[in-house]
């Protein structure tokens, strides 16, 4: 149990009713109060005023807003300030910033460093460059939209207290302690030696343990470190219930994702359904990735006039709207019938047509179509905009009717807070659109950090400033190697940074760096009992080292420091039973496949089994515009439409320049009707037809100049057996040449090679299977190639009258010279992966892992990483 008695030494010189006890955060002063309370014998007390610093700053003010003393300033908020800044920086800027948000913050962050070190934008050091002079003129503009307005914001509020208990508008506390600060800004320094002249009675006090043990730790790269960490905290706090653990991260909001996973998955705890943790994470998570408040946004961005299909999924898909249980089959159904329009956006009428003829009643649709139906007014004050989304939200029956989780419970009223925040930007705002708010909402979301309150816990997983001033039995600080502890420098890019390091502005200089992260680790070294700091031996391919910081300390091994149930955790025995046979394909199993299905088995056997016999089919996903897959449909319809009207080379020879084009527009137009198009963008379909009619003008004079042929075929769909396999295949093309013999053609839009044609498992089996269908001798096989770049036909042809560009099989490697033998070798490797397929050869064997399994979406089934390294 931890020696919490260094907090006696405050309480001892603190008098409750007279002593302010300030701390850099509200964890700290929350934990003095604990500390506080536990002191205390009595059942009664009273308690001393222990604040952060920015909540007592903030009331402060408040006490000169009840006094009437405020001249009638506003003091802002984080949020009115960031839109000033915006909406300044927006007019001020005729070419659009790429990221207005983050220039906001950049020069928010400045201004608020030139306040804190209370620096005159007059100052002629600051304007050097270009940048420097462009944010003082922002300044200039911002400090007049203050004065205008009489704004005050919270950079500026220390400046203004000054005055206030200077001029005693402001009495001035009789005794302060400054609890664990490591350093104090300019600022808050000015206003404590005006407190100090004011008779205000000021002490800094830290808390300190004697340190029983110290080491260093290194582990073989971050993973391994974050595993580690979670199962010794697991570990010691088995042995020592009541120890305070803390495991503290570097990047804590960077690796926040692994972190909990490591945690949650030793502590064998589900992360979805358990709110009493036996952890508490202290670093939060962006507000808009919250399930719960992502599904309320995409939910309100479905009012436009365009809906993409993804959204309406995610919203139909969601559990926090209005939905029955059983009618989730009739949903996933109705999403499934959207999908097959290959529509990647709908008008609300379109929607409503496909709801009217769906008609299935359902209370989700019925909400949907009130919530389309609701009139979105003008213009409108955020504040009023902010009881609009509500109205909206409630008529789809958000947050949805199953209970609740403690965190999703919070969210909502995070929610609620933050439709507040903007109902409270009317002060700074003008009347907005519908979208203007929506936007203005999101960054909002974006902008806020979402902790779910966690019950009190014995084990803390904090970021290293989180962690200064609190006191634990254990201490485990990771990520301390000699990159990254001390980090580099990086100073604001807006101040110059000479004046910068002459100020020791925060990150100005490697040296500023070197002296704060020494000050932060003898803090953290004299407020627990046992102290591990660790590194990752390897960063990607940077070998690291311990940081220098950390000479004094001993380096141990992990078997010599950990306890030994951890060793045994760390190399767990698995035992793995490989399953790769599924049952035989039965002659009542309908089988529905074609050229795919020996594609798939070649590629890998799992990936067909899945695909053929378990119909694990993705949903696809709709990209805006003309996806690769409707260009490729496009092409080979156009060709097709093309070549009925044409039949022979003879044909095309006959036509003149302008004859070809009105065909080919003509054609385009028919082929344009036939497809669906996943977009209603008449620029973007106008643009994909020149393209088509480039391509293919440029295909037809380079099919002028080759040998005399017919089209015989095109499009034609055969069937195929192949032993108790049996395909339907469907063949782009099949020429005849003068003599009589045939020529097989493939349409490839992508790139392509026939060097696979002849391995075992081929990644392009078609045209080699449509050999098996053609009724005459075959003369030349080959893809044609239709690529803006790469016009030609590749492929193998008998005789030099064949087809250009190709080879005879005895110059193509891996080709049998003799073509009979070549024809008879394919023959059996098709009727081979027919065999495998019916047999239930279902292995996980991708045939190059790094390509197949990137084009493939089933790596979550076959789980293949466990096996394979894919990345
Ligand atoms: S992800 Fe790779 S291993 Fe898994 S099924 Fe697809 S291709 Fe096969």
């Amino acid at each position: 149990m931890m020696n919490t008695s260094c907090y006696q030494q405050l309480f001892k010189n603190i008098d409750p009713l007279n002593s302010l006890v300030l701390t850099p955060n509200k964890r700290l002063a929350a934990r003095i109060h604990q500390e506080y309370a536990r002191y205390q014998k009595q059942t009664v007390w009273q308690t001393p005023a222990i604040l952060p610093l920015d909540t007592w700053l903030e009331n402060c003010w408040q006490l000169l807003v009840t006094q009437g003393q405020t001249n009638g300033y506003l003091l802002l908020n984080n949020q009115q300030t960031q839109l000033i800044w915006q909406r300044l920086i927006k007019e001020d800027c005729t070419e659009n910033l790429l990221n207005l948000n983050a220039t906001c913050q950049q020069v928010n962050n400045a201004w608020q460093l030139l306040q804190q070190w209370q620096l005159d934008p007059s100052d002629p050091r600051l304007a050097l460059t270009l940048d420097h002079r462009l944010f003082l003129k922002w300044v200039e503009n911002y400090q007049q939209i203050c004065l205008d307005n009489k704004y005050l914001d919270q950079a500026s509020l220390s400046q203004w207290l000054s005055q206030s208990f200077n001029n005693l508008t402001l009495n001035p506390p009789s005794h302060i302690v400054l609890v664990s600060f490591t350093e104090l800004r300019p600022d808050i320094d000015y206003l404590m030696t005006q407190l100090k002249n004011l008779a205000c009675k000021i002490n800094e006090w830290q808390p300190k343990i004697i340190n029983l043990s110290k080491t260093t730790l290194s582990l073989p790269d971050k993973m391994e470190e974050i595993t580690i960490v979670a199962k010794w905290a697991k570990t010691i706090h088995q042995q020592h219930p009541q120890s305070q653990i803390a495991c503290i991260f570097q990047n804590i909001t960077q690796d926040r994702q692994l972190i909990e996973q490591a945690f949650y998955e030793t502590f064998g705890i589900d992360q979805q359904i358990n709110n009493d943790l036996p952890f508490a994470l202290s670093s939060g998570t962006r507000f808009v990735t919250i399930p719960i408040i992502h599904a309320a946004l995409n939910c309100l961005q479905l009012k436009t006039k365009l809906i993409a299909f993804e959204k309406i999924k995610q919203f139909l898909y969601s559990p926090f709207f209005i939905a029955k249980e059983e009618e989730l089959f009739q949903q996933v159904l109705f999403v499934s019938i959207l999908q097959q329009t290959e529509q990647a956006t709908f008008y609300t009428n379109q929607l409503f047509f496909h709801l009217k003829k769906f008609n299935a009643e359902l209370c989700i649709h019925n909400a949907l179509q009130v919530f389309l139906n609701e009139p979105i007014p003008n213009l409108q004050l955020p504040s009023q905009w902010a009881e609009y989304f509500s109205k909206l939200l409630q008529m789809v029956g958000w947050p949805g009717q199953r209970s609740l989780t403690s965190s999703e419970y919070q969210a909502c009223q995070r929610w609620l807070r933050l439709l507040n925040e903007l109902a409270l930007l009317d002060t700074v705002s003008e009347p907005l659109t519908y979208s203007e708010a929506l936007q203005l909402l999101t960054e909002l979301a974006v902008d806020t950090i979402f902790q779910a309150e966690s019950s009190q816990s014995h084990i803390q997983i904090l970021g290293l400033l989180e962690a200064v001033g609190m006191t634990f039995d254990y201490i485990w600080v990771t990520g301390l190697d000699s990159k990254s502890w001390p980090p580099l420098a990086n100073p604001h890019p807006l101040i110059p940074i000479a004046l910068q390091r002459e100020l020791n502005m925060p990150h100005c200089s490697a040296e500023r760096e070197l002296v704060f992260c020494q000050r932060l680790t003898e803090q953290l070294l004299t407020t627990c009992q046992h102290f591990i700091a660790s590194y990752a031996e390897q960063d990607k391919e940077i070998i690291l080292q311990k940081s220098p910081l950390l000479k004094d300390l001993p380096l141990s091994q992990l078997e010599s420091l950990l306890p030994t149930e951890i060793k045994s955790i760390k190399r767990p025995l698995i035992e793995y039973f490989i399953d790769e046979q599924a049952p035989q394909v039965t002659a009542d199993e309908k089988i529905k496949g074609g050229t795919g299905l020996l594609k798939r088995q070649a590629a890998c056997p799992f990936r067909a089994f899945a695909e053929y016999r378990l119909l694990a089919k993705p949903i696809e996903n709709y990209a805006l515009g003309i996806d690769a897959k409707t260009k490729g449909k496009l092409i080979h319809k156009a060709l097709e439409l093309l070549w009925k009207q044409l039949n022979s080379q003879a044909r095309l020879l006959t036509l003149t320049e302008t004859k070809q084009n009105n065909l080919l527009y003509a054609v385009i137009e028919q082929t344009f009707q036939s497809i669906n198009i996943p977009t209603q963008n008449y620029a973007l379909i106008s643009l994909e037809k020149t393209r088509l009619h480039k391509l293919l003008t440029e295909w037809l004079s380079y099919e002028r100049k080759r040998p005399a042929f017919e089209v015989i075929a095109t499009e034609k769909w055969q069937s195929v057996k192949l032993n108790e396999l049996t395909l339907k295949v469907q063949v782009d093309r099949i020429d005849q040449t003068r003599q009589g013999s045939m020529i097989l053609l493939d349409y490839k839009t992508g790139k392509t090679s026939i060097n696979d044609w002849f391995s075992q498992r081929p990644n392009e089996p078609q045209l080699p299977l449509y050999t098996l269908v053609c009724s005459g001798p075959i003369t030349a096989m080959a893809f044609a190639q239709l690529k803006a770049d790469e016009i030609r036909f590749k492929g193998i042809t008998l005789t030099t009258e064949g087809l250009p560009d190709c080879d005879l099989p005895e110059k193509i490697k891996d080709c049998l010279p003799n073509w009979e033998n070549q024809l008879q070798l394919w023959r059996q490797t098709l009727l081979q992966l027919a065999d495998d397929f019916i047999a239930g050869k279902a292995l996980v064997d991708p045939k190059n892992p790094r390509e197949t399994c990137q084009q493939c979406h089933l790596s979550s089934l076959c789980r293949v990483h466990e096996t394979i390294n894919i990345d």
